[in-house]
């Protein structure tokens, strides 16, 4: 009966839903605004975890699969008129069936149940893929995303996700993340897109277009993006989750806030705040920087969200404020719109409403807030179309989705070592495959995969071939042998290993004629991802150390979610290859770049430190490097690195020649450069390079940075050929924020830099 039930209920709102794009009429706001009571306006401000609408033991929990309880869905939507639910029930992935059925039976709720009829938007996060649907395409992570340098990537992953996740009838997405991934250390750095602002600003924007459509028309194909976490929330001091930061303003100018003013420019529909704290003051409860900054200077009309429960963590973390009611004025007049409370919302609504009743929150303040979200539920044509219908979604878990998923994996795996071309791997060689990352598909796809820390992949992604199985599959299983060495423990903490068996992994060394090491780290993010030590885990180390001595060739994979130190053994190691989080299909992208089917074309979005204690992006200012050899005090400072941003190996070599600039002197700041340089394959296999233009200031009013990015393009050389390429760089690009906070650009000598080629020009 209930099924049925369902099916009509499908069946309705299917028969309402068009692929017309719906034109949102401002006026339709203020009437619906106008119509609404306090209480209306108020729930339409709080979001709420799915569980708590769930059946289940607590709000905290939920039986599986979901089915809504009717008793707490009337209550959190008819009674306090809840206007946003997100997640999933217990982080784990839910079939789409399953989803659509309690996404049609919200819907109902809050269109045939509520006086207002207002649906509610349902948010979630789909970071690569839409990640809680069982069957769903999943991408490699951002960071993979940024290694590829290719934008057509980014887009395509957001385009998928948008169409698989408004498939299961959810319209709004928590992505991009535009943090600047300039911290080894931080939990959450794969889910950037690295450390460089320009390589953020490039592919976030790709990805806002994927998630939003063409020109921002959101169609039953699209989702509302949501640009997170504004702002400086990966630049902490200790390199933990949700601690403190201290930035001054020109600096979160320079790196941070540049990369959300180009998506907002572009339509972006909503932004996430930081959870964090910038010079002591909570980003939630920073009036200057969501309403001077966000609001005023970079001109968002969207809606400002609040992190999870981060209005009570004014009050239960970071003690501005003196009650939970307190924190709850403090946000909202810091210019928050919804809050993701998640869980007791029944005091929200209750303190917000007090605090109108009071004169300590204005009308004007719930209204402006409101009126925010009607106008994104109207965008994604809610009200029209509170749900969609699965059958049009035909392609949901294609093939051709899974090849671009495969396509953006290949893409973003960096070579970073490639010692007497052993790679790609020669005949018919047989090949130990070791390590805790060999056979594994929760370290291929890392957190935020079927479950909010990615541990249940193995469970969802069985149809998948790990590292191991790609590889058997490619050399052939009878040369193939896995033995782990160790392990990751079945439960506990993400970083807990085990010593499996490194005895009998040596002695298959001792058989094989290459190893393939597979190191890394298990899944995790968020707080549970904090790190104490950026060294790889000792038994890792142990296992390679122990295989080195075999003096078989070893190739390390590297399989983790930020860069872990291997200094020690590296020097060791034949060929290394970074894969990060390359997600389902990573596997085989790795096997068709070892057996040279795939041309490597990955390059680091991050600098790969080689000390704990030497944790630089790359750039870093002149006085990281002080060498004093006069004789008297001699010292060296200097900037030791593993691998530097930027960096990777082809299978084909390039060489860079004759770069030109059409003037040495440019008058003025309205000017271009115009950059020309020669490249050339001068191997004898076809492969991509990505060019990269950098720019240095001599001398500036603050020291300025050692080097800056300021272009680049991934471009596809045939063996033997040569291209000439173009780079137009607007002079005003060499600008930088001054310590007044002001973008200005100086005269002087710059320095342009492509490859190992310089020229210098002159500002004047
Ligand atoms: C994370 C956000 C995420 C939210 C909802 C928070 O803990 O910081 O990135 O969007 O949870 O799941």
């Amino acid at each position: 009966m209930r099924y049925f039930l369902i099916t009509i209920l499908i069946i309705f709102y299917s028969c309402k839903l068009d692929n017309e794009l719906v034109p949102v009429d401002e006026d339709r706001v203020k009437d619906i605004l106008d119509k609404m009571t306090i209480e209306e306006k108020i729930g339409q401000m709080a979001q709420i975890n799915l569980t708590v609408i769930a059946k289940g033991p607590s709000k905290w929990r939920s039986f599986y699969p979901l089915e809504i309880d009717p008793k707490r869905a009337k209550k959190a939507i008819v009674d306090y008129k809840v206007g946003s639910i997100i997640n999933t029930i217990n982080g784990k992935a839910l079939e789409t069936r399953n989803w659509h059925q309690s996404i049609s039976e919200i819907q109902k709720y809050s269109v045939d149940s509520t006086r207002s009829r207002i649906p509610i938007i349902y948010g979630i996060d789909g970071i690569h893929g839409s990640n809680y649907a069982v069957g769903a395409t999943m991408f490699p992570h951002q960071i993979n995303l940024a290694a590829s340098w290719n934008k057509e990537n980014a887009y395509n992953m957001a385009n998928v996700c948008a169409y698989e996740t408004r498939a299961i009838g959810i319209p709004w997405n928590f992505s991009p993340i535009l943090d600047l991934g300039i911290d080894p250390r931080f939990p959450r750095q794969f889910e950037t897109f690295g450390e460089d602002p320009l390589l953020v600003q490039r592919l976030s924007k790709a990805m806002l277009r994927g998630f939003q459509g063409n020109e921002n028309e959101i169609s039953n194909y699209n989702v509302a993006a949501c640009l997170k976490h504004f702002v400086g929330y990966q630049s902490v001091i200790s390199g933990k989750d949700r601690t403190p930061a201290y930035i001054p303003d020109h600096v979160l100018s320079e790196y941070h806030i540049e990369p959300f003013r180009e998506a907002i420019k572009d339509g972006a529909k909503s932004v996430m705040i930081s959870s964090g704290l910038i010079n002591g003051i909570p980003v939630h409860a920073n009036y200057d920087l969501i309403i001077k900054i966000l609001r005023q200077k970079l001109g968002f009309e969207g809606v400002i969200l609040s992190d999870w429960e981060d209005i009570n963590k004014l009050h239960t973390r970071d003690k501005v404020a003196e009650s939970k009611k307190e924190a709850v004025k403090i946000a909202i007049n810091s210019g928050i719109d919804m809050s993701m409370i998640p869980y007791d919302y029944e005091q929200y609504c209750r303190f917000l409403l007090e605090l109108v009743n009071e004169g300590e929150v204005s009308i004007e303040r719930i209204n402006d807030a409101v009126s925010r979200i009607l106008k994104l539920k109207l965008d994604l044509g809610l009200f029209e179309n509170p749900i969609t219908d699965f059958s049009k979604y035909e392609e949901f878990g294609s093939k051709k989705h899974k090849e671009l998923a495969y396509n953006a994996a290949s893409e973003s795996i960096t070579l970073l070592k490639n010692k007497k071309r052993i790679l790609p791997i020669k005949g018919n060689p047989s090949i130990l495959v070791t390590g805790p990352n060999a056979n594994s598909m929760r370290t291929l796809n890392g957190a935020w995969t079927y479950s909010w820390q990615g541990n249940l992949a193995d469970e969802f992604a069985g149809e998948y071939n790990t590292i191991y199985e790609a590889i058997s599959n490619k050399f052939g299983s009878r040369n193939v042998k896995f033995i782990p060495g160790v392990a990751y423990t079945e439960s506990g903490n993400y970083f807990d290993m085990n010593e499996v068996n490194i005895r009998k992994a040596v002695d298959e060394g001792k058989k094989s004629d290459i190893i393939i090491l597979c190191l890394g780290e298990n899944s995790y993010t968020e707080k549970p991802g904090d790190l104490n030590d950026l060294n790889i885990h000792k038994l890792q180390s142990k296992l390679a150390f122990e295989l080195i001595k075999t003096r078989k060739p070893i190739i390390l994979i590297i399989n983790s979610g930020r860069p872990r130190l291997i200094t020690d053994f590296e020097p060791f190691m034949s060929a290394v290859i970074n894969v990060y989080l390359p997600g389902n299909h990573g596997g085989d992208a790795l096997a068709d770049i070892l057996s040279g089917k795939v041309n490597p074309s990955g390059k680091l979005p991050y600098t790969y430190p080689a000390f704990p204690n030497s944790l630089l992006p790359y750039y870093y200012k002149p006085s990281e490097v002080q060498n004093n050899n006069q004789g008297a005090y001699n010292y060296v400072g200097k900037v030791n690195n593993l691998y530097d941003f930027g960096y990777g190996l082809s299978y084909s070599e390039f060489e860079y020649t004759n770069l030109n600039t059409d003037k040495d002197v440019y008058n003025s700041k309205s000017d271009t450069i115009k950059i020309n340089f020669k490249i050339k394959n001068t191997s004898k296999i076809d492969g991509y390079e990505t060019v990269q233009l950098y720019s240095s200031d001599l001398y500036a009013q603050i020291t300025p940075d050692i080097k800056r990015l300021r272009d680049f393009r991934k471009i596809f050389l045939r063996s033997g050929e040569s291209k000439s390429i173009d780079f137009s760089l607007p002079v005003e690009k060499l600008g930088y924020f001054n310590v007044k906070n002001k973008k200005i650009t100086e005269k002087g000598e710059f320095k342009l830099m492509i490859d190992t080629l310089t020229s210098l020009i002159t500002i004047n």
